[in-house]
């Protein structure tokens, strides 16, 4: 049985105060809050085996390599990627998808075409538009409707022999939109495409399997699934891996150097140059056993039902308005009232303790598509509880009060 209060004791900072108020954390989207256990993790690494990995022959050296390569094992089977050696260790998605990015450079032509959709966050649009400018590739934009849903058949249209790569969020960051990325797989190998899925915002409530999704690239942030910043994985099909050049140069990465030629290792320590974030691999491992404990399914089910019941309790309120409103989406709602700037709800919301994002969410094109300067947005995980979804509705309701 799924049982909230006992998961909200796992978080120590749940029971802060923000100007006076009970903390209400709805922000997860932007990033996730940490259980002991992950902090119990950090503290022990710095407490008992601090150490340079991969090299020394020492103890401790050899306990951070074990500890740290477990985690890569662990992040491996999570997202069911044939070889342990598939998963490369980097600072997040924005790294990731950069390092990708970049790799692309030396196997694109000028005319080559890259199809991007309209719902990225800017970590999946930028390296991309600074990869066609080295290259002279062509950027192609998948739009969506009002509902803030992908329109399929223009993204079949829009492939064609030309189409080197794909990429796409498997969720959106400012919607909440979960994508069928079945669909924009195997459409994409139909003609001979790549496909990176960006999983930042996925990961913390859906299990991609990359096996079955078929899938070349996908990205994933450590502190959006309850671990530290700084940390996050690549997993990409060992072929393409081995097919792109190493994104850093420096120690580790090599298998030999001589001021005549450098050789790169094997991965996965072709792309892993320089000394990693140890802790925060090994802290990533132990926050996906702790959501894994939960159980994704459990998790889905109640942050669905959070989804709904903040849904409709949201649209009572007068002159609101959602933004997002497909049919399959995660706990994200991004939200104005008719009249009303973001940015002043937001704050009177922190007033109340209520943390929520406004802005334009890294999504700047979803903005300009609604004509809007930014949302409110707030973003559910498993430890909220409908209690203070009421406190939220009540702030919005305050808020509305005092600025109208
Ligand atoms: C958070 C997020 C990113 C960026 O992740 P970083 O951890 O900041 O690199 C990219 N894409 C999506 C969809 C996100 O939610």
């Amino acid at each position: 049985m799924f049982n909230v209060e006992k998961i909200r004791k796992d978080f120590p900072i749940l029971n802060r105060k923000v100007n006076g108020n009970p903390l209400v954390y709805f922000d997860n989207a932007a990033t996730s809050q940490t259980p002991l256990v992950v902090i119990n993790s950090i503290v022990d690494y710095y407490s008992n085996y601090n150490a340079n990995i991969h090299r020394g022959v020492h103890a401790l050296s050899q306990e951070a390599t074990d500890k740290y390569e477990q985690a890569r094992i662990k992040i491996q089977k999570h997202f069911n990627a044939a070889k342990a050696h598939e998963i490369i260790f980097t600072s997040g998605t924005t790294h990731a998808i950069n390092l990708v990015a970049n790799g692309f450079s030396s196997l694109l032509n000028k005319g080559d075409e890259v199809v991007v959709s309209a719902m990225e966050h800017h970590s999946n649009i930028v390296p991309w538009q600074m990869l066609c400018e080295r290259t002279g590739a062509i950027l192609k934009v998948i739009p969506i409707n009002q509902e803030g849903e992908l329109l399929i058949d223009i993204y079949q249209d829009l492939l064609s022999e030309k189409t080197k790569l794909v990429f796409c969020n498997h969720v959106s960051n400012a919607l909440g939109t979960i994508n069928p990325i079945e669909k924009i797989i195997s459409e994409a190998h139909q003609v001979g495409a790549a496909v990176l899925i960006d999983g930042a915002q996925a990961a913390p409530h859906i299990v991609a399997n990359v096996e079955e999704l078929d899938v070349d690239f996908y990205t994933v942030s450590a502190h959006k699934v309850c671990g530290p910043t700084g940390v996050g994985v690549l997993y990409g099909k060992e072929d393409w891996l081995n097919k792109l050049p190493p994104y850093q140069g420096g120690g580790e990465m090599i298998a030999e150097v001589t001021f005549e030629k450098t050789t790169y290792a094997e991965l996965p320590h072709k792309f892993e140059a320089g000394t990693p974030n140890i802790c925060g691999g090994i802290a990533f491992g132990t926050a996906l056993d702790y959501m894994n404990a939960i159980g994704f399914d459990a998790i889905a089910l109640y942050e669905n039902e959070l989804l709904r019941y903040a849904t409709k309790k949201l649209l009572e309120i007068d002159g609101l308005k959602i933004y997002g409103t497909a049919k399959h989406k995660t706990g994200v709602i991004s939200f104005n009232i008719e009249g009303l700037h973001p940015y002043d709800i937001g704050s009177i919301l922190d007033k109340l303790g209520i943390a929520v994002r406004t802005g334009h969410h890294c999504a700047q094109p979803i903005m300009d598509f609604y004509k809007i300067p930014g949302t409110v947005r707030a973003s559910f995980s498993f430890y909220n509880t409908k209690e203070e979804i009421d406190i939220l509705v009540q702030g919005v309701i305050r808020a509305k009060n005092m600025l109208q």
